[in-house]
Order: C-alpha cells, then structure tokens, then sequence
C-alpha cells in the first residue's frame, strides 16, 4: 500500500457539544501513535483507522454523535502464533452525557459518551468502539494454520517419532497442500 505523503489526522481533543449545535460531520483518519491501548493489544494496527462521525441532535434535545470507524489489525494466532489479518468495522450511536448519572437515564439503544467537560477526546471514543470488537482470542481456520509442521518436530521422542501419528498427519497435510497448489 502506498503511504500517503502527508496524514491529516482528526483532531484527538474536539468539543463534542459544540459540533452538535454546528450540525458537523468529521470524516478522517484518527491517529493510530494514539491508540496505545489498541496497539498493545494486537501484533500491528496495519491499516490506517477511518472514522466518519455525525454530530446531531436527536429526540428529547439530546446531543448525539453517530457513526463508524474502521481498520485492520495484524493479531496472533493462538494455535500457530503466527499473526492473521483481521478487520475491524464497528457502527456507533452515542448520547454525549455529562455525568455516570445522567447515562443512566438513557433508553438502551444510545450508549452514552460520557464527557465532563468542554472538551472530549474522539481518539480514545474510536479506540474505545474498536477495542470492544476485538475477539478475545483467533485462531487461522485449521487447514490455514502453520501448526502441522510442529507435530513431527517433538522433542525427546527419539524412535517414538518414527510412529508419531501426528507426524503422518502432518505430512499428509503438507501433500495435500502442495497437491492443491496452495501452500498458503
Ligand atoms: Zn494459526
């Protein structure tokens, strides 16, 4: 993928009340060197992290901020280690509440943006959204996954590994992939 030569990233820190009564919507991408969180719980934040936000008002007066943010992440396989590609895409719908309180007294559909003051910060909102939608662990499909090499390796085993089942498995695994031509 070609790097753009400049990244003109949202601002991390925005008046979220303030964008309401402007009707705004941002469109941009956040900036992932702030994303701490996100970064450290994946191998690589590998695609660049888009989100698109409508700042409105909403039945009741209340302020609102709707939208999507999206990336792909490089995250470990479980099985293998190896790191798989997996993108993420989550839809949002947030009431822009001043207090723990307040967020409580809304219906269930609007999850609230808790924002104490002026300012809110739109980097942590998205990262926040993107870390919920992490799955807690991954693993390749079975046939995809780079494990079969480790089972006729066993250490220890001396001329046990000669009768290692495994290994036959193994072997017949990479066979059939080359047969297949896919040795991906
Ligand atoms: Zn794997």
């Amino acid at each position: 993928m070609l790097t753009p030569p400049q990244r003109n990233f949202l601002p991390q820190v925005i008046e979220p009340r303030r964008l309401v009564n402007q009707g705004v919507t941002l469109t941009g991408e956040i900036n992932p060197d702030l994303c701490l969180r996100l970064s450290e719980a994946v191998v690589e934040i590998s695609e660049p992290i888009m989100a698109n936000l409508v700042f409105d008002t909403a039945e009741q007066g209340r302020k609102v901020v709707r939208g999507s943010a999206s990336t792909t992440v490089l995250m470990a396989c479980q099985r293998c280690l190896e790191p798989m590609k997996l993108s993420l895409a989550v839809e949002m719908a947030l009431c822009i509440v001043w207090s723990e309180e307040k967020a409580k007294l809304l219906p269930r559909d609007l999850d609230p943006w808790i924002v104490e003051d002026e300012a809110g910060d739109i980097t942590a909102l998205v990262e926040d959204e993107l870390l919920l939608a992490l799955p807690f662990v991954m693993y390749h499909p079975e046939d995809q996954c780079n494990t079969a090499a480790s089972y006729s390796t066993g250490e220890g085993l001396g001329d046990v590994a000669e009768e290692n089942p495994f290994g036959v498995l193994a072997q017949l695994t990479r066979e059939q992939l080359k047969d297949s031509g896919s040795d991906n």
